[in-house]
């Protein structure tokens, strides 16, 4: 059993960049018991402070594209560069299946032995919401710990980049060349998110097809209506591991990009809008979470929630009328 501390532990340990302190500190925010949470919300407000002066990236892609060796290449690149880089990975798989897109064999291998970086793995949640819930406080706790450059990570099948991208500065998906019609329609919604594309793999024989691959995801992207910003999400290729003697390259390319992207929004403000925008959306989601967590942890919803289905599925009582009662309840109650 892990030994919860008090909540000066953690402050001063993140404050100081105590990486294992900082390990602990998630794992309390992680924690769903209250006494955990009451401790984790203080040291959250303690560092507040410190928090804020990162540069936030999401980085998506489908299981095999190459994330972890791009993430490898570029995070050791930024670490040459002086920054202290953290790279969380959001998984909303692992819990529920058992399994885990993102791998059970150990990922970025040389990056987590690397003094300037740190990498930590959130498990799912049971919900969507607890993720980002999650992954959003661990993103301050990080920053509070002096990383200036955050990487989260996660698998590009479904939900999760939506929330990712609503956390985030700059939202990067990386893409292989030739993949089929039917990947790529269900990534449109997920390209109209982008700030830049990243066609993976971008050597040997798969070099001219990357090349190709590029030209039409740029086509592609001019079909997308104006960010608003400025700003026209470009497209990029990459080899983060070349095969056949080749050099890396494009690894330099992306963090320019990043830079320059981060300059410019910074320059017309809408970086602050951004995460303005990001911030009314956590009170809301939160919100939403917490009135959930509070209807259904009231002592014998379930049963009452059993009853009244089958009256509504009996049709002795409006669905209207059902809601209101169990409504009532909950206000009745606290
Ligand atoms: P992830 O599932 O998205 O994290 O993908 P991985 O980083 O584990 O990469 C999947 C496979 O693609 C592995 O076998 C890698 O060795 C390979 N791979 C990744 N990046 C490159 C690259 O730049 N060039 C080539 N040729 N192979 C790569």
């Amino acid at each position: 059993m892990r030994h919860r501390h008090p909540a000066q532990h953690y402050i001063s340990g993140i404050l100081t960049g105590d990486r294992l302190v900082l390990s602990q500190a998630i794992t309390l925010v992680e924690s769903r018991r209250a006494d955990d949470q009451a401790i984790a919300q203080q040291v959250l407000e303690a560092v507040l402070a410190k928090t804020g002066n990162s540069i936030r990236i999401g980085i998506t892609g489908v299981p095999g594209v190459g994330k972890s060796t791009f993430i490898e290449a570029f995070g050791t690149y930024l670490t040459s560069l002086g920054h202290h880089l953290a790279v969380l990975t959001v998984d909303p798989t692992s819990q529920r299946s058992g399994g885990s897109l993102l791998g059970d064999k150990t990922r970025m291998e040389t990056l987590s032995m690397n003094p300037n970086a740190y990498i930590r793995p959130s498990p799912a949640g049971d919900s969507l919401g607890g993720v980002a819930h999650r992954t959003r406080e661990t993103i301050l706790l990080c920053e509070a710990a002096g990383f200036d450059t955050i990487l989260v990570e996660t698998v590009g099948v479904g939900q999760s980049e939506t929330v990712v991208h609503g956390m985030v500065d700059f939202f990067l998906l990386l893409m292989l060349a030739g993949a089929g019609d039917e990947l790529q329609g269900m990534k449109r919604g997920i390209m109209e998110l982008a700030d830049a594309l990243v066609i993976t793999k971008a050597d040997g024989d798969n070099r001219a097809a990357a090349n190709r691959a590029r030209v039409e995801y740029q086509n592609a992207l001019h079909l997308f209506p104006p960010t608003g910003t400025g700003w026209f999400p470009p497209v990029l290729t990459c080899s983060a591991m070349p095969s056949q003697g080749t050099e890396p390259h494009g690894i330099m390319e992306v963090w320019q990009l990043i830079d320059e992207y981060q300059q410019q929004m910074t320059q017309n403000g809408a970086r602050n809008r951004r995460r303005q925008d990001q911030q009314l959306t956590w009170f809301i989601s939160l919100l939403r979470q917490r009135l959930e967590e509070r209807f259904y942890g009231q002592p014998g919803i379930r049963d009452t929630l059993t009853r009244l289905e089958n009256q509504v599925f009996t049709g002795t009582l409006l669905p209207l009328q059902a809601v209101d009662m169990l409504l009532g309840e909950l206000s009745g109650k606290h």
